[in-house]
């Protein structure tokens, strides 16, 4: 598969290379050009809005800062190009921050309009400070010189071509290592990344000055390649455009960004031409005609489903022949190709030729084979300081929620090294606990040791980090990302390589790259999914994503791991196995809280426990005496346990 798509990598840029030779027209290759600049600046907000789920309607305005950065220096400074550049990059990352620092402490629809303000004000700002910009007179910028020969049209398409195989392959090493795993994990599920020491807000941030830089390189390529930059190129109409090529050509692909680059800079030429436009709509409704057919003989859709867009594009073939002028007809075209890419390829054009030819449910689980006694090490021996001794103290905890106090008053000492069982009704605030003592919750009074260290008030992928790892009582898996690339995150601590070791594929980061698929390759087998470690982890049947779950927290290497309902949805014999896994986990030295409904887990590894009921502690001991206790039998075991 990697073989496949990198002889035809090779291919498509041979014959791009080989462009210039065969078309002598310097109208397509400019085209072409436009193309792959935008594909650049595709590659880094797909990023953004692919991987990490954010909006961004920023894009446009970093476009321009990249732009302007290069016209100013060259003409204000006469600066070289290998110094533009970097310069360019540089200063639009800066910008990248800037923005993002105050943008993503909001999200959804807050983050479009404060994206969509800093576009605006960039706008603005070239506008207005003509002492450098010229205002909305724009500058001009002869093409670049290397070792003081100037470009002609073909060696620059050449270097926009070099450069942009270059950004294609830095992002596409971006995204396979520690950072794009850590970019996809906080779509996936931010209080499961924050929870695993990956900071939800700090890689948002890094996601977007990442792509910033994209966005400055492409700008600077852009003012060089049209020769003449405007602060009116760098509009609201340019923003959406990238955020559809996007969406269009199908997030978490680098084949999608290039296809959308094509789109948005075919598209508005196609609707110019009216000619051009009947036969793009015939074609589209024989391929949609014959696509829709397919897809409803191989079961993949209904035809009821496929019925709108057949006869649609159908339809807009037939208008396009009634039409007698296409001018004014452009926006409302524009607007129902939109709506056709919201409605129906909501995975883009890759996405949905990806389903054609993969047939559903045929799954890529390749099963790893994992040779054998090669993994005795993926847990890491808890720095085991004298068990016996308090590793966690909450004292007078209370955690209010408006009027109710979901935890009243409680004190909780978990002696290390041992499995500390929480157990209550249902709604008795065992889960609150959890989310008080990993910094989800910041508690209303009390005060929490963990290690002789407060945790109040510290972050929860700092208290991760510090080494409480949890599972979750409604699990939070990263879905579209394999179970071993789910438990990889977990290892995100373990790697020190940064972006430029990333970029180089230094010995540094192949090493700890390779470590972490062994270690996390022995976790999924020490939870029993040793044959399952390729697979999406929302392909999982629900046990055995519960298990996945504990093989990520352990990555952590944490001291204390805290299992929110383990055996939920675990059928009996996994409900066996899962109880021995939780006691070799104490063997290791690692302490463990465990919340659980089923009475047998609870007696069979608990060696203390603590019952909670209306937010209140009513017993505490070993479980012997605690069954014994009049109070626990009124309130929880006498409803529950047989
Ligand atoms: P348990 O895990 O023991 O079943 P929980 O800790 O989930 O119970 O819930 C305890 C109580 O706190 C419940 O009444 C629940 O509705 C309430 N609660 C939990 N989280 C919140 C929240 N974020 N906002 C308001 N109420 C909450
Ligand atoms: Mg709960």
């Amino acid at each position: 598969m990697k073989r496949k798509s990198l002889v035809a990598g090779v291919i498509g840029i041979a014959i791009l290379a080989a462009a210039p030779l065969y078309t002598h027209n310097p109208y397509y290759i400019h085209m072409i050009g436009t193309i792959m600049i935008y594909a650049i600046l595709l590659f880094g907000l797909d990023i953004v809005v692919g991987y990490t789920g954010q909006v961004s309607l920023g894009h446009a305005g970093l476009f321009g800062v990249g732009s302007y950065t290069a016209g100013v220096l060259f003409l204000k400074l006469g600066a070289p190009l290998w110094l533009i550049i970097p310069a360019s990059i540089g200063v639009t990352a800066g910008f990248g921050a800037l923005l993002a620092l105050p943008a993503l402490r909001v999200t959804g629809p807050y983050l479009a309009m404060v994206t969509l303000a800093f576009g605006t004000i960039i706008q603005i700002l070239i506008n207005e400070m003509d002492f450098l910009t010229e205002g909305p007179l724009g500058l001009k910028i002869p093409k670049p010189s290397i070792a003081g020969v100037q470009l002609d049209e073909n060696s620059f398409y050449w270097m926009v071509l070099a450069l942009m195989v270059i950004s294609l392959v830095v992002v596409d090493r971006i995204l396979k290592s520690q950072l794009g795993r850590a970019f996809e994990a906080l779509r996936g599920s931010p209080v499961a990344s924050d929870c695993m020491g990956v900071s939800v807000y700090r890689y948002k941030v890094y996601a977007f000055v990442i792509s910033a830089g994209f966005a400055g390189l492409a700008g600077c390529l852009y003012s060089y390649s049209e020769q003449y930059i405007s602060p009116n190129t760098y509009n609201f109409e340019l923003t959406v455009l990238f955020l559809l090529a996007v969406i269009m050509g199908g997030r978490k692909s680098r084949i999608g960004s290039l296809l959308g680059a094509a789109i948005i800079v075919i598209l508005p030429k196609l609707l110019d031409d009216l000619e051009l436009f009947r036969m793009v709509a015939s074609t589209l409704a024989v391929l949609m005609a014959v696509g829709g057919a397919i897809a409803v003989s191989r079961k993949m859709t209904t035809v009821r489903a496929m019925a709108l867009p057949v006869v649609g594009t159908i339809a807009l073939a037939g208008f396009s022949f009634w039409l007698q002028s296409i001018t004014d007809w452009r926006l409302s075209i524009f607007g129902l190709m939109i709506l056709f890419v919201v409605y129906y390829l909501q995975d883009g054009i890759v996405g949905f030729v990806r389903g054609l030819l993969v047939r559903k449910g045929s799954g890529g689980g390749r099963a790893i084979v994992l040779a054998s006694g090669a993994h005795k090490d993926a847990i890491t021996q808890a720095a085991s300081t004298h068990t016996g001794e308090d590793l966690l103290v909450a004292k007078g905890v209370l955690m209010q929620f408006g009027g109710l106090k979901a935890i009243n008053q409680v004190d909780i000492s978990v002696k290390r090294g041992t499995i500390h069982g929480l157990i209550g009704p249902n709604g008795s605030g065992k889960s609150t606990m959890m989310n008080v003592l990993t910094g989800i919750y910041v508690p209303t009074a009390g005060a929490i040791e963990f290690a002789g260290r407060s945790v109040v008030g510290r972050t929860s992928s700092d208290i991760a980090l510090s080494g409480i790892a949890r599972t979750f009582q409604n699990v939070q898996l990263f879905g579209e990302m394999t179970a071993l690339q789910n438990v990889q995150v977990g290892l995100h601590h373990t790697f020190h390589s940064n972006i430029v070791d990333i970029a180089l594929h230094s010995p540094r980061h192949t090493r700890e790259e390779a470590a972490s698929v062994e270690r996390g390759l022995g976790l999924i087998d020490f939870v029993g999914l040793a044959d399952l470690a390729n697979e999406e982890a929302r392909n999982l049947p629900y046990g055995k994503q519960r298990l996945l779950e504990i093989a990520r927290a352990l990555a952590l290497d944490p001291q204390l791991l805290l299992l929110d309902e383990p055996a939920a949805g675990l059928t009996a014999p996994d409900i066996k196995e899962l109880i021995t896994i939780i006691r070799k986990i104490r063997d290791h030295g690692i302490t463990v809280i465990l919340i659980e409904h089923h009475m047998d887990v609870v007696m069979g590894v608990c060696d203390r426990l603590s019952v909670l009921d209306f937010g209140q502690k009513i017993a505490d001991g070993k479980p012997a005496d605690v069954r014994a206790d009049e109070k626990v039998i009124e309130a929880y075991l006498g409803g529950t346990a047989a």
